[in-house]
């Protein structure tokens, strides 16, 4: 059986009978791959750690007919503070099914890979993670060749001036001052919403979680992004099911992702 090492983030883990899990894995060498890791329900496996959601690790796989099968462990990165904080793993959970549902087997991209790394790292100390979620989001437009485009007007091509612009989910555009009042179906925001959209893409991670942003665009951020995602990679997210649940059920708690 063919061997291989391969650096890897765990995006999902399911039991398999009482002592094996299948894995869903984002690899930086091979971008997806679905691994099954035998008997981890006993007691002192070493190979426990790969079974931690987001945890980073470096592996040894066997290549199999359908699942690859995980041989040697060793923890890179285990992310324990995004699993014991409910809002960061809820936030997480999102990250992780973002990339899921944004990439192909056999199609690596080690700029995704090392972004949701990094991310992931922000997260452990990031007071507001859904501020990183919105960078991460744009970040992987841009990755997968769907950015919006920030610079031009969807109907006059001009660059977008006027306070409130506009943006229409089923175009994937944004309008300007003057264009969106004869743009039905467009979402209004703020210049600042179009201009954070902008920042967010290029600033260092570690900067985008002290960002101040005010209410209104962090909504409109989340609303814009949220459509973009939806036109171009699918709307249906169950870990955003979670976030919402999570949010209903805990007064005072910031908006989310
Ligand atoms: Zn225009």
């Amino acid at each position: 059986m063919a061997t291989y090492h391969a650096l890897a983030i765990t995006l999902r883990c399911r039991r398999l009978g009482e002592a094996d899990r299948i894995l869903a894995l984002y690899s930086r060498e091979r971008g997806p791959i679905d691994a099954v890791v035998k008997g981890v329900g006993k007691p002192k496996s070493k190979l426990t750690p790969v079974t931690q959601l987001f945890s980073c690790n470096r592996l040894l796989l066997a290549e199999g007919r359908s699942l690859d099968v995980v041989a040697q462990v060793q923890v890179v990165d285990a992310y324990y503070p995004l699993r014991t904080d409910v809002l960061k793993f809820a936030h997480c959970c999102y990250l992780v099914e973002l990339v899921a549902k944004s990439t192909e087997p056999g199609q690596a991209s080690p700029e995704l890979f090392d972004l949701l790394r990094a991310t992931l790292h922000e997260q452990t100390s990031a007071s507001r993670p859904e501020l990183l979620v919105r960078a991460f989001e744009s970040r992987v437009l841009a990755l997968l060749g769907y950015a919006p485009a920030t610079d031009a007007c969807g109907t006059c091509g001009r660059e977008l001036v006027g306070e409130t612009l506009g943006y229409l989910p089923s175009a994937g555009q944004f309008y300007c001052g003057t264009c969106v009042a004869s743009t039905p179906g467009a979402t209004k925001l703020c210049r600042g919403t179009l201009q954070t959209l902008r920042s967010l893409a290029r600033m260092p991670l570690d900067r985008v979680s002290r960002l101040a942003l005010g209410s209104q665009i962090a909504a409109e951020l989340r609303r814009v992004l949220r459509a973009h995602i939806a036109y171009h990679i699918g709307a249906r997210f169950r870990s955003l099911d979670f976030l919402h649940q999570l949010q209903q059920n805990t007064i005072g708690m910031a908006p989310g992702a």
